[in-house]
């Protein structure tokens, strides 16, 4: 495993997580909402999220800025980023499979939402959020700068830290007790522990 070699994993990783979510993106577009609470505190949320997990870390790759919080290299973290990527995106794909028609990049109740409460979301109600955190770890992981590596942790984070509260919110208006007995037997992104 070389820097190079790091560095196009993400890129690999990334370009498959775009493939896995296409074909959902272009089905939500026509799937009609009945709440929608894409507001602009959304979108300046979803644009953190996306600077940490995409336009930071595509610098670092395309012209190795910022170069001074770099530091060296090591092999077995990179390897150990690859295999969290790798689980990342199987998570990805298995959730956005298990949610289907009611999943939504953003705040939005589905016409004919249905609550999803099995496969993964058995054990978590935020699998697609765990997906996230892992991949942000991975880039931790596979790139050896202070600030391009953590960037997805903060930015997806702030996302996750002030987007949850108010996504279960929306949940228990649209779906009442089913809902609260649902959160009450369920941990947030990683099962009996948060
Ligand atoms: N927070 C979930 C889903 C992320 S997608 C996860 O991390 O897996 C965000 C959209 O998913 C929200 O707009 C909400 O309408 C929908 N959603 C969240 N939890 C859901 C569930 N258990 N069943 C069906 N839809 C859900």
């Amino acid at each position: 495993m070389s820097p190079f070699i790091a560095k196009l994993i993400l890129v690999i990783g990334a370009i498959s997580w775009f493939v896995i979510r296409l074909p959902h993106q272009k089905r939500s577009w026509k799937t009609q909402t009945r709440i929608n609470q894409r507001t602009t505190r959304e979108k300046l949320l979803l644009t953190c999220s996306f600077t940490g997990l995409g336009i930071i870390p595509f610098l670092y790759v395309a012209f190795g800025v910022p170069r001074f919080a770099n530091y060296a290299f090591q092999p077995i973290l990179a390897w150990l980023g690859t295999l969290v990527f790798v689980a990342s995106l199987w998570l990805f794909y298995r959730v956005h499979k298990e949610l289907g028609r009611n999943w939504s990049d953003s705040l939005e109740v589905r016409e004919q939402h249905r609550l999803v409460t099995d496969g993964l979301y058995h054990y978590v109600r935020h699998p697609m959020y765990t997906a996230f955190f892992m991949w942000a770890l991975a880039q931790a992981l596979l790139l050896p700068n202070w600030i391009a590596g953590p960037a997805g942790l903060v930015g997806f984070g702030i996302l996750f830290l002030l987007r949850v509260g108010r996504e279960e919110a929306m949940m228990l208006e649209s779906f009442g007790e089913e809902y609260r007995a649902y959160m009450a037997r369920t941990a947030r992104l990683i099962p009996h522990i948060y």
